[in-house]
């Protein structure tokens, strides 16, 4: 398949924001794909990717070198191609602007295939170590010297993991529905779903509605990979808990740590996923021999929150000092003595072979207890007592906080787990807190003492599902973050996150791709036309980065109304 045919898709599908017409477009090109002989993996391409969802590895190649990638394939400068972008905001308008006139000088076909893209692209994570840089820009440079205008417009959009064709993967669930079962579009939409939170994984999606509806039945989880796991709804009562989680229930202590899905295959192979998919497995060898150790099965996947604590005192600490060790990617020894680690598990979705999904949370808790060998600090269940007595489940909740947990979690008996839900039948209660989760859209360059640094951040929250400006700004926060590492992270480590994030920039302010979540907490929170929400924070102050969350996770413009006065 031509990549030209591609960007058209790509180039359909950003002209138009009418969900319907983008599952239109989508649907007629998956039919296409599934006729040519192509690799299943292709469907990646649809969302900027090569690689699947529960892979979460990104590009990693800076605005910087695909400004140098640029002028190797166009013959401009770098200085003039800098200077095209601050003007128009976009690399990839920028590649196709210079790459379309030098293509007008000669007869020109592009030769380049989606084959060839692809492997091209998926060559970049195979590239470590010394060299590596040079071979990343030889392999994007050899595609963009090939491609016309628009391909070299999706192509460096591609790689700056910034396609702005507006398909998120719902869409493309239902176009793959649309596509291959149009007559039980519905029924089947469902299917899909259940079966992607399972898998993460188009291709595989893909394939099984090649086949026909029954191959999404043989869709299971497998340890080794990332999954996306249940969440809770919020409650404020304990009556409203067991309204919603029946009667008996489970109640637990929620911990104040991060979400840690930890699988074994049956080869032995322990791994570590966050919720936002992201493999921590070399961050917590000390987790990984833990779980080796004491999960007594040949192979698992245990849900689990992993806290910190003092080693002298032997105290718990809060998320946030742990969250250090999450983003330290080297010299990791000195780390694991500061700040070891307690596992708290507190579900089993996969044991020796077969999936638990499908079981109440009360048998796999049993199966739970069976296989986790309990040693101090090292690894234990979640204290869970099994009641319908308000009062005591009342007490349980108040001893958690006494004893400094964040709340309790409230648990369904039957229930199965549901992956990648928020659902009704999991709650959590702790005190409501002054604070939100918020992602960065935006940064200040800093002054003084502070110059070279982003030192303000531009923060938004969620706006409800089906409008066109997914985030709204709240405010914009400049306290809070830290200036020694050993405090926690620094404004200029912020920046570092940042800068490969920019998408424009105008005079001392910076906009960026909104991936970054903070936790803020504020004075109060008043009707304001300066930001696009109509709110604004007063006094917010960044309490902790979120390097465990995404902006799925962040709060909704209905919780910050809710808050304003
Ligand atoms: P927010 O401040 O937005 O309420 P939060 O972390 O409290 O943030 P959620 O992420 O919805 O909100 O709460 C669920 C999280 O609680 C889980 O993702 C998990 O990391 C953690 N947790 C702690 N203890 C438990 C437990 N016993 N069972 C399930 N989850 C638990």
């Amino acid at each position: 398949m031509k990549y030209s045919e591609l960007c058209n898709v790509y180039e359909a599908l950003s002209k138009t924001s009418k969900r319907l017409e983008k599952v239109d477009i989508l649907s007629d090109f998956l039919k296409k794909l599934a006729k040519s002989k192509g690799d299943n993996k292709w469907i990646y391409l649809i969302r900027g990717r090569v690689l699947p969802d529960y892979d979460a590895r990104e590009f990693g190649i800076s605005r910087q070198l695909i400004i140098k990638i640029i002028s190797k394939a166009s013959g401009v400068s770098s200085d003039q191609i800098t200077k095209d972008f601050n003007k128009i905001g976009d690399l990839g308008q920028v590649a196709e602007n210079l790459m379309a006139k030098k293509k007008q000088h000669t007869l020109y076909h592009s030769s380049l295939n989606v084959e060839k893209v692809f492997t091209n692209l998926k060559k970049i994570f195979e590239m470590e170590g010394k060299g590596s840089v040079d071979k990343k820009v030889s392999l994007v440079a050899e595609l963009l010297v090939n491609a016309n205008g628009l391909e070299a417009k999706y192509l460096i959009r591609t790689v700056l993991n910034d396609l702005r064709i507006g398909v998120a993967d719902s869409t493309l669930r239902e176009s793959i529905a649309e596509a291959f079962f149009p007559d039980e579009r519905k029924e089947v939409l469902n299917k899909i779903e259940e079966v992607y939170d399972l898998a993460n994984d188009f291709a595989q999606i893909f394939e099984a509605a090649i086949k026909g509806k029954k191959a999404f039945d043989e869709i299971e989880i497998i340890p080794g990979k990332a999954m996306n796991v249940m969440l809770p709804v919020k409650v404020t009562e304990i009556s409203e808990a067991f309204r919603m989680c029946g009667k008996p229930a489970a109640i637990e202590h929620k911990y104040d740590g991060f979400r840690v899905v930890i699988s074994k295959n049956k080869n032995g192979n322990v791994k570590l996923f966050t919720r936002r998919l992201e493999d921590v497995t070399n961050q917590f060898p000390d987790v990984v021999s833990v779980a080796g150790k004491n999960i007594k099965a040949e192979s698992f996947i245990v849900d689990s929150e992993v806290v910190g604590y003092d080693p002298k005192t032997k105290k718990y600490k809060p998320f946030e000092s742990i969250s250090q060790r999450i983003k330290r990617k080297y010299h990791i020894e000195k780390l694991i003595d500061e700040l070891p680690v307690e596992i708290n598990a507190f579900d089993v979705i996969y044991l020796n072979g077969k999936s638990l999904v499908n079981l109440p949370f009360i048998e796999r808790r049993k199966h739970l207890e069976k296989i986790i060998k309990v040693e101090k600090l090292k690894v234990r269940t979640a204290e869970q007592i099994i009641t319908d007595d308000e009062k005591k489940a009342l007490e349980f909740y108040k001893n958690a906080l006494k004893i400094g947990e964040e709340g309790i979690m409230v648990k369904n008996l039957d229930s199965i787990y549901k992956p990648g839900r928020r659902v009704g039948h999991m709650v959590k209660m702790k005190p409501s807190s002054r604070d939100f989760d918020l992602v960065i859209v935006g940064a200040m360059h800093g002054t003084g003492k502070r110059a070279g640094w982003l030192t303000s951040y531009i923060v938004a929250c969620r706006n409800n599902k089906d409008s066109k400006d997914k985030f709204l700004e709240v405010g914009m926060v400049s306290s809070g973050l830290k200036e020694k590492e050993s405090e926690g992270t620094t404004y200029k480590e912020m920046t570092k996150m940042l800068k490969p994030l920019i998408t424009s920039e105008k005079g001392r302010i910076v906009r960026v791709k909104p991936k970054l979540v903070v936790s803020v907490t504020y004075q109060n929170i008043q009707k304001s036309p300066t930001y696009s929400s109509g709110y604004a924070m007063r006094f917010p102050r960044i309490t902790v980065y979120r390097p465990d969350r995404n902006t799925s996770d962040i709060a909704n413009i209905s919780d910050i109304k809710k808050e304003a006065n």
